[in-house]
């Protein structure tokens, strides 16, 4: 355990750490176990009561994934935290956990293609209705309020549109009615952007991008108060199982040690990318909340620290065009997911967002003609250099 005063840089290495309860070990060990041995049958029997420390079964706790959830809570500065076995699990165990059949979800406009699919099952299977909304002003989202809402869901920076919600706005409307505000907050980090700090009552993360950061695991977190995390704890996430693996737990370990590193230069290299995209004459438009221009540019300066690693541009052109320039990368790797090390671009028209019905995905503002970079680590001079050589048309 430590001090909770340390700045961020030194939590992401040492928060949650015990080396002493793991044989002085400087990393924490992996703890790959299915079950643990009870040293009496009495004792066994406390455990289950709750009335004595003590692990009992890796998908209720496994001391791997201990630190790793106390690290996380700690550099989001909330109370308690889960770790899942992919963001979905994270964000479905929130949802259902949250919710009963006929409520109201409020989302921002524009959710996680996943996201957008799981509530459509709520829908079907449960008649909890989603609404979507810019969030922008009081009145909006007054009125987007309904007598069942019971949780406000958002994203921001929205994927792939890169509006920005205020999530302090947000948050003092929805604490009023009793509203619980969820907070998708992969894209930012806790070194970008603290949800839990503006107000709101959960925040999760497919940490399969910059918290792992290294493109190797796939997994989800999510941190809230501790009467919120031990309700998910006990309900969803123990009996629907999606956990994660104590491996897993251990590469995010090793991989949150660089993430205030990593995310300064993902910031710094995505923000020239974005300066000289938008020099550029083959491109209609760049969406980087790192961008003095953004139209959410007050928000962004309030609740973010830097603009992040993403950004989506538009072509000049039609569908065909995007797809030529996408081809003609050399360096940048077609795929989908983000925050990691490697520059990555995919289309989200017909990838991530494909699931999306084609009217709800104009107005959600995704174009043909738009492509999302996740800007890597890499040299920013070389990411430019094969971009504007796949701009250039032969
Ligand atoms: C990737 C992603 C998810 C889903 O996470 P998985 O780890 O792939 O299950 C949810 N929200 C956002 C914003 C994402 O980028």
């Amino acid at each position: 355990m430590m001090s909770k005063n340390y700045q961020f840089e030194t939590k992401v290495i040492h928060s949650g750490q015990r080396s002493k309860e793991h044989v002085d070990s400087l990393t924490t060990p992996i703890y790959q176990t299915s079950t643990f041995t009870f040293p009496s049958m009495m004792s066994g029997a406390k455990r289950f009561a709750g009335q004595e420390d003590g692990y009992i079964y890796s998908r209720l706790s496994n001391p791997t994934i201990s630190v790793l959830e106390e690290r996380v809570a700690q550099l989001e500065e909330g109370e308690a935290a889960l770790a899942f076995a992919s963001g979905m699990a994270a964000v479905s165990s929130a949802l259902i956990g949250i919710t009963k059949a006929n409520d109201h979800i409020l989302c921002s406009k524009g959710v996680y293609g996943c996201t957008f699919g799981l509530l459509q099952l709520l829908k079907e299977k449960y008649n909890i209705n989603a609404t979507f909304s810019d969030l922008a002003t009081v009145e909006e989202i007054t009125n987007s309020i309904q007598k069942n809402t019971t949780c406000i869901y958002v994203e921001t920076p929205i994927n792939p549109t890169m509006r920005v919600v205020d999530l302090e706005l947000v948050a003092s409307i929805a604490k009023k009615k009793g509203i619980k505000v969820i907070v998708d907050n992969t894209f930012s980090t806790p070194y970008l952007q603290k949800p839990l700090q503006l107000g709101c009552d959960l925040v999760i993360h497919s940490a399969t991008k910059y918290i792992g950061g290294h493109g190797d695991v796939i997994s989800g977190v999510m941190v809230g108060d501790e009467e919120l995390i031990n309700d998910i704890k006990r309900t969803t996430q123990k009996d629907i199982g999606g956990v994660l693996s104590p491996f897993d737990a251990w590469l995010l370990l090793r991989g949150l040690k660089t993430l205030a590193v990593r995310m300064d230069r993902h910031c710094d290299n995505a923000k020239k990318i974005a300066a000289n995209l938008k020099t550029h004459p083959k491109i209609k438009a760049v969406y980087y909340p790192g961008d003095d221009e953004h139209p959410d540019s007050d928000i962004i300066k309030k609740q973010m620290k830097k603009g992040g690693g993403l950004l989506s541009f538009e072509i000049k052109g039609t569908y065909e065009d995007a797809v030529q320039v996408v081809d003609r990368l050399q360096l940048i790797p077609i795929a989908v997911s983000l925050g990691d090390a490697e520059t990555l671009i995919q289309h989200p028209a017909s990838m991530t967002h494909a699931v999306v019905p084609l009217e709800k995905r104009v107005q959600m503002g995704i174009s043909n003609e738009l492509l999302r970079l996740s800007v890597g680590l890499e040299a920013w001079e070389d990411i430019w250099q094969d971009l504007k050589q796949a701009l250039e048309t032969r």
